[in-house]
């Protein structure tokens, strides 16, 4: 191959001892250079070998000179413990999600709406639609280009940060290539604003190899497996220690700027090769299309070439290909005109119905669910599936021993079609409900007019771990790490049996606890120091949970999530809840007398009231904090535009989420300074942007004054 600037001659060798700044940046540019060439060209020039022995090197220089220590070095790509929770980050420009196609008559109906907008047909770029998280990476094209933040898309207009996480993805480049630093536009806007840095966005996904390694490994240390290669990438790109995120192997694809108006490009096709050439991981597979034929074969393909890719695609989005044209179309509410996605049509395979079981819920409502002969279907295996109720049973006729039809359409819950009924074994029996619930022996009932059918007995055991673990789920209590088969071992282990035992478990109990197995040295597995910890802190975080979500996670029935939403919002106490009558409950908005029952028969049951009174004891939220339930804060500051600079030593509080505050209070928080700006606040190790306030006459506040906001809601005077 051609000279791609290589820095391997003696020259630079004989620097290296006299200079070790010229070294390490010489290094830092070889390594990002084969970067460059092992991830967006695909076309590695030396060996992983060579790649590690220049790696160590820049580790020995910058270990014997950490003055040398640049935060875009490749040594630097995990940093520290991302804290309890990823900062908020507004999205300057919204991320789109994208209307869809589902099948080639819809796709071609929206090429009839771009011919209608557009006069004709424009080419148009079609992609593979990359089945990851989305992902917007900032860079600050002033500073030599390197990357300041990466965030999720979130609901869109709020996203999450995830910069630590994401710098240890390894074909994200910590800094842009020079070569494209010329298409950046970075002037300013207008008048003295400083310009926003340049956001760029794509999908960060798990390949499929990687999935299955992770899933293998899971399975090994008793932990859940990730249903798909994408939960299994948002997971991993949400967890709070980078170190884990860099051990999962995950991989970009970038596909799009926010702001066309900041890189001189004049389309998709070619910001896919500027992308490239700025060291980003691009997919090939991409076409110019320019006749409505063209675009549908592409789609057909992708269809064909899908299982064999290494990464999980669902589907393909044609995108028209022109930025002027793309404006000319604009937006809707939820998605660009001017896109669309071609979703794949769900994939059914068959197997074997080996059995059908049945689940016992919390609330004693029994489900049969087929336990199927496992079957990779559109991507995830598919070993179980709900056949809801009885009737539901009966209307598909499916049996024990039939060869069934299972379907999946993406993010769709596998399902059971019905049985490929010439192979039926003549000996199918019609399957009936049990006269006994499986936990517990119990009698099984079905009330008057109700389809499911129920266990009643108040001991069931299975009743009672399906309560624990409602109660540590995500829209509830969100005990992160509490699952089925911890919360099944310590029901076992006469440690938990209503939700109030949770708050009394410690920490060396927990790491004793028999998880069931053996090792290989026929030693009892137990759970250990490092799970234990986590659960306790996860334990301790739910403490102080909205106390929606404690109404929500009692798992009274009728109470799903809204409910819960306004009764909290209508009784802003338990005290107070427990005291209205059932009539008064029933004039809540959205509460019936069937809700209205439940609840007070519910708060007013011996048993559940003691729980209850425990879980205050252990200092779960009881009653409504304004805040956090998201009520109504005093815009004190709307009007006022507030920038922040340097670390909160003080209060702990990143940037972020000292900003955040300020926004529900309605100020404005901007990452720059100019006339405009009412305050910036400095912290310690304020950099440009203080030196800028004072230049510009803009007032400086000190953390404390800035926790004195807070604490008053309002901001000093300024003459
Ligand atoms: P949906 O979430 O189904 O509305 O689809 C929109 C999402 O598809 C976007 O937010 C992206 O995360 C994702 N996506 C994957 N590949 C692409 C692509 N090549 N171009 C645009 N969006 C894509």
């Amino acid at each position: 191959m051609a000279d791609q600037g290589s820095l391997f001659d003696e020259k630079t060798l004989a620097q290296a001892a006299s200079d070790p700044a010229a070294r390490a940046e010489a290094l830092r540019r070889e390594i990002e250079h084969h970067t460059y060439l092992y991830y967006a060209l695909d076309a590695p020039e030396i060996s992983d070998a060579a790649f590690d022995s220049l790696m160590r090197e820049l580790r020995e220089i910058e270990a014997a000179h950490p003055e040398l220590i640049d935060p875009t070095s490749p040594t630097q790509r995990v940093g520290g413990y991302v804290g309890e929770q990823f900062a908020p980050v507004r999205h300057a420009r919204r991320m789109y999600s994208l209307d869809n196609a589902m099948d080639l008559g819809e796709l071609d109906a929206w090429m009839d709406r771009v011919v209608e907008a557009l006069g004709s047909l424009p080419p148009m770029c079609c992609e593979l639609k990359i089945d990851g998280s989305s992902i917007a990476l900032s860079y600050d094209a002033r500073s030599g280009g390197s990357l300041v933040r990466a965030a999720t898309r979130g609901d869109g207009t709020t996203g999450e940060d995830v910069t630590a996480n994401m710098r240890t993805v390894k074909d994200v480049p910590l800094r842009l290539r020079a070569e494209a630093l010329g298409k950046v536009r970075t002037a300013p806007a207008a008048g003295d604003e400083e310009p926003e840095p340049l956001e760029l966005r794509g999908e960060v996904y798990m390949p499929k190899a990687s999935f299955d390694h992770l899933n293998a490994a899971a399975e090994q240390n008793g932990r859940a497996p990730f249903a798909n290669p994408r939960n299994a990438a948002a997971g991993s790109l949400r967890q709070k220690d980078p170190h884990v995120t860099a051990s999962r192997d995950l991989s970009t694809f970038m596909y799009a700027v926010a702001d066309d108006g900041m890189l001189d490009v004049a389309g998709q096709w070619e910001l896919l090769e500027w992308l490239r050439e700025a060291g980003f991981h691009v997919n090939p597979d991409v076409a110019l299309c320019t006749t409505r034929e063209e675009v549908r074969s592409f789609c057909e393909r992708a269809i064909e070439r899908r299982g064999a890719l290494p990464y999980e695609i669902d589907g393909v989005v044609v995108k028209v290909n022109s930025f002027a044209r793309q404006q000319a179309m604009g937006f809707t509410a939820r998605a660009p005109r001017w896109a669309i996605a071609f979703k794949f049509p769900p994939e059914e395979k068959t197997t074997l119905l080996r059995d059908i079981t049945v689940q016992v819920g919390r609330t004693g409502v029994l489900t049969p669910v087929a336990e199927l002969e496992p079957v990779v279907v559109a991507g995830s295996t598919v070993a179980r599936a709900t056949l809801h109720n009885l009737d539901e049973v009966h209307r598909k006729d499916v049996r024990v021993g039939d060869t069934v039809i299972v379907r999946k359409a993406g993010d769709v819950i596998p399902e059971v079609l019905g049985p490929v009924a010439s192979l039926r074994p003549a000996d199918a029996r019609p399957w009936a409900m049990p006269d006994a619930c499986p936990s517990c022996s119990s009698p099984v009932i079905r009330e008057e007019g109700e389809v499911a059918f129920r266990c009643i007995s108040i001991d069931c055991p299975a009743q009672a771990q399906e309560r624990l673990l409602h109660w540590a789920s995500r829209g509830a209590l969100d005990i992160d790490g509490m699952g089925e088969e911890i919360v099944s071992r310590l029901v076992e282990a006469g440690r938990l049996t209503d939700v109030a035992d949770y708050y009394s478990l410690d920490e060396v109990e927990l790491a004793s606890l028999d998880m069931g197995r053996l090792n290989k040295d026929g030693e009892p597995i137990r759970l250990g120091h490092t799970v234990a910890k986590k659960l306790v802190d996860a334990i301790d975080a739910s403490r102080g949970r909205a106390f929606a979500r404690v109404l929500f996670g009692l798992g009274m029935r009728h109470v799903g999530k809204t409910t819960a939403e306004a009764l909290a919002a209508a009784y802003r106490s338990m005290d107070a809840l427990s005291q209205a009558g059932e009539e008064e409950l029933g004039c809540v908005e959205g509460i019936g007398p069937k809700i209205a029952h439940s609840v007070w028969v519910f708060l007013r049951t011996p048993d559940n009231a003691a729980v209850i009174e425990r879980l205050r004891a252990a200092g779960v939220t009881m009653a409504d904090d304004a805040q956090a339930a998201g009520a109504e804060v005093p815009q004190t500051l709307a009007g006022l535009t507030f920038v922040l600079t340097g670390s909160l030593v003080e209060s702990g509080l990143t940037r972020d989420e000292a900003g955040a505050r300020l926004k529900a209070m309605g100020a404005k928080v901007s990452g720059s300074v100019s006339k405009k700006t009412s305050f910036v606040v400095a912290g310690e190790a304020a950099g440009s942007k203080y030196d800028k306030a004072v230049s510009l006459g803009v007032p400086v506040l000190t953390e404390s004054q800035l926790l004195e906001i807070y604490e008053t809601g309002r901001a000093p005077e300024v003459d």
